[in-house]
């Protein structure tokens, strides 16, 4: 989608720290990071919303998260993480394109 940030990375128009890529995301390490490690998985389709789901991209998501759970010992994420997604403006989904942080790297608090 044009003027879409992570659209742009995806297309390689806009660099980030890649960590991984497949043909369903990228993963790479967020520019503001709130943990040692905080990495975000971005479809390489854009949608914002969970709401927007249908059979193709509740199967994406699905494999996303598998392949982020099977890739989270080379992330450095052996001992755990945590995975967040923000959905709407509300909550501080600043990118309007679906994206899951990953944390850890450190001993996560709750609050
Ligand atoms: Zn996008």
């Amino acid at each position: 989608m044009e003027n879409c940030i992570f659209c742009k990375i995806v297309a390689g128009q806009l660099p980030a720290s890649k960590v991984y890529e497949d043909d369903d995301m990228i993963v790479f390490k967020d520019i503001r990071p709130i943990a040692k490690i905080h990495l975000l998985a971005v479809p390489k389709q854009h949608f914002k919303l969970l709401s927007e789901l249908n059979e193709e991209r509740r199967a994406l998501v699905g494999r996303m998260l598998e392949k982020i759970a099977s890739n989270a010992p080379a992330f450095g994420l052996s001992e755990g993480y945590r995975l967040i997604i923000n959905q709407g403006e509300e909550a501080g989904q600043s990118v309007p394109h679906l994206h899951i942080h990953i944390l850890g790297g450190q001993k996560l608090g709750w609050e």
